[in-house]
């Protein structure tokens, strides 16, 4: 099974590719990449965390599973929503499990893209499915949850990561 990179790797600072072959390799890639994140228990997976620089995640928020190749995400609420949030990414050096933080988001956005057949798709999501999107579109930029809190708490997170 692929590793999972962690922070410091410079494929997560890196933007990601589109995918352009809608071939047996994306299909078995996509499979591969729901087994990785069951495997950590993770609730969503971006093409960049396995080293493949490319458009990609894979989720799933309670039961709310799916792919989405090359998205396109749009908020459709911008109310911004305060919740825990983590990385499989970034884990904690002693625990190596993600290190959570309240992390703002969109309350609400949609994200549309291609299936592993090449098929469109789009799925609107709010609360916590909403912040996984938000999470997983900003892998494929080479943004970090991180990111997004105040320096201090990042701070804080980056003197515990390996
Ligand atoms: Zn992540």
């Amino acid at each position: 099974m692929r590793e999972i990179r962690l922070i410091g790797d410079p494929v997560l600072r890196t933007p990601a590719e589109p995918v352009t072959d809608f071939d047996r390799e994306l299909r078995r890639l996509v499979t591969e990449m729901m087994e990785v994140m069951y495997a950590a228990n993770g609730v969503g997976l971006a093409g960049p965390q396995i080293g493949v620089p490319r458009r990609l995640f894979v989720y799933d928020v309670n039961g709310r599973k799916g792919h989405v190749i090359n998205p396109v995400l749009t908020v459709d609420d911008p109310a911004e929503m305060l919740d825990e949030e983590g990385c499989l990414s970034v884990p904690g050096r002693d625990t190596g499990r993600p290190l959570y933080a309240a992390t703002p988001r969109a309350a609400g956005v949609s994200v549309t893209g291609l299936d592993r057949l090449g098929r469109p798709i789009s799925v609107k999501a709010r609360g916590y499915l909403a912040r996984c999107f938000q999470h997983e579109t900003d892998h494929l930029d080479g943004v970090l949850y991180l990111d997004h809190l105040p320096k201090q708490t990042r701070r804080q997170l980056l003197l515990q990561t390996p």
